[in-house]
């Protein structure tokens, strides 16, 4: 089996890195499906953009996705009616909408090869007790004219399921492959941003050894970096979901997600004579997590797949993204992110509301996504379970990982490392706290890799950062 994403056996050209100074009126951090869709926005416009990476484009979150491109998630409305208001929802679902027509739109115009086929999604339940809930989005749907019909799904068990017909699934690097080939020229990889400073009119971003200086910066890396202005870990957290890919017959043209607990969410793909059948079993709240482990047996024992691979997104404490300015009435500093595992469809509005904003044109959600949007005091609801939860995880993360006893724990001239040996006897060691807030850090065993259960950073087995929000690796010594 192999322990990695199903999309990651694309391969792609890479591009070079960043080899001087430069001046430009964008610089867009980070090469994700929000860093390439603000880009192709913005191809058309008189503006000098430039886009870096610190990996390769469209390795991050975005590759270890679903996929699915549809509106139909989860109880997300009924989420949104409770934590704002009816109107927030209405928005959102015509942000949605509106999304998934604006890469359907990219996908053709750019003739991008990345298997799209439209799809039936359906939202199901096989519990009794969730059956009214399924009803309300059902109700919350036809008021809002969405073309949504009761109907049973066949491929899991279920008691109620409703779907619509016009979503999508396609191969998400495929179709970043695709965007980067279009905007190459502008495009820096293994080109890492440490640091951005502001003087006067223009951002001073440190850029590997060089500078670049910008009238515009727009931060898409997925989780930010930065603590201040926005105290972003206070208002969202990360979930954890495991997922696989196993070989089938016939892919179907359906997408199906379920309301219960564990999350179910499935999907099919097809590219050339293979089918694959790509489910989802069991998202948690990251600081929830017993055993890396045990999560991936259990993944594991539904089927017998041929991939296997987790992921991990925010989840902002109102269930609406974080799309806009990070100070309010500037638009010189943009950022996106908190997608609530529906990424195809926010990343796509970002590359749009961010545009708009940059572009000076008017845009009907920049108000309801803002990042500094008022914030209710209801929506802390999830703070101290969050809190607790990091508590938690930390103290974990100072004991032996669970069973496993290739992890020791540590300290080392007044330092806590932690310390894996792998199968040859080799030992890793790598400092036991994460740059990002000083959380402690766990291995996950089936990846090969160091991870923040509180806020999603993970690192390799000698400490490079794989995945932020740390922007700082954690070798030792
Ligand atoms: C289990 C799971 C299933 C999902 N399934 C779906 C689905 O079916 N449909 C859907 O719509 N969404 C889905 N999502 C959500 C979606 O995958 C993400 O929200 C989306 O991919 C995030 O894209 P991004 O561009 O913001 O982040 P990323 O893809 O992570 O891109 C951020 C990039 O920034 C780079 N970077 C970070 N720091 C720096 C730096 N300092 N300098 C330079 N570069 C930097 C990173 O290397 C990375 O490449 C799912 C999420 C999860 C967890």
């Amino acid at each position: 089996m192999k322990k990695k994403s199903i999309w990651l056996d694309e391969r792609d050209k890479i591009l070079p890195k960043i080899d001087k100074d430069m001046e430009v009126d964008v610089l867009i951090v980070g090469g994700g499906l929000t860093g390439l869709s603000t880009m192709l926005e913005l191809k058309d416009s008189k503006l000098k953009v430039v886009l870096v990476e610190r990996n390769t484009c469209g390795h991050g979150v975005t590759s270890r996705s679903t996929a699915k491109i549809t509106y139909l998630q989860e109880k997300i409305y009924a989420k949104i009616r409770s934590l704002v208001n009816e109107e927030a929802a209405s928005t959102y679902l015509k942000s949605q909408l509106d999304a998934v027509q604006l890469l359907n739109h990219h996908i053709k115009k750019y003739k991008i090869d990345c298997n799209l086929t439209q799809v039936s999604s359906y939202l199901f339940t096989n519990e009794e007790k969730n059956v009214a809930k399924l009803k309300q989005e059902y109700d919350f749907l036809v008021k809002n004219h969405i073309d949504v019909k009761i109907e049973k799904l066949e491929d899991v068990p279920n008691i109620m399921a409703i779907k619509v017909d016009d979503t999508y699934t396609f191969n998400p690097l495929k179709y970043m492959h695709g965007l980067k080939n279009i905007l190459s020229n502008h495009i820096y990889e293994h080109s890492k941003v440490w640091d951005i400073k502001k003087d006067q009119d223009y951002y001073y971003a440190k850029v590997n050894e060089f500078i670049i200086k910008a009238r515009f910066v727009i931060m898409a890396t997925h989780y930010p970096y930065f603590l201040i202005p926005l105290l972003f870990p206070f208002k969202n957290h990360v979930e954890t979901s495991y997922i696989g890919a196993k070989k089938v017959s016939k892919a179907k043209n359906i997408s199906a997600i379920n309301i219960d607990k564990p999350c179910i969410s499935l999907r099919y793909y097809q590219d050339g004579g293979k089918n694959y059948l790509i489910y989802l079993y069991q998202s948690y709240a990251s600081c929830n997590i017993k055993s890396i482990q045990e999560n991936f047996l259990k993944l594991n024992k539904q089927m017998d797949f041929e991939y296997m691979w987790s992921n991990k997104d925010i989840i902002t404490n109102d269930y609406m993204p974080y799309i806009g300015r990070v100070y309010k009435n500037d638009d010189t500093f943009l950022v996106a992110c908190g997608y609530n595992t529906w990424g195809m469809t926010n990343a796509t509005l970002a590359g749009k509301i961010l545009s708009d904003i940059i572009l000076k044109k008017d845009n009907p959600y920049i108000d309801a996504l803002a990042p500094n949007r008022k914030f209710n005091i209801s929506k802390l609801v999830r703070f101290p379970i969050d809190v607790g939860c990091s508590i938690k995880a930390i103290i974990k993360s100072t004991k032996e990982n669970g069973n496993n006893r290739k992890v020791i724990y540590k300290k080392i001239d007044g330092k806590r490392v932690a310390i894996y040996v792998d199968e040859k006897g080799c030992e890793h060691t790598v400092l036991n706290r994460c740059p990002h807030m000083k959380c402690g850090l766990v291995f996950n065993e089936v990846e090969k890799s160091w991870d923040c259960l509180c806020h999603g950073s993970r690192f390799t087995l000698d400490g490079d950062v794989i995945e932020g929000p740390s922007n700082f690796d954690i070798r030792f010594p």
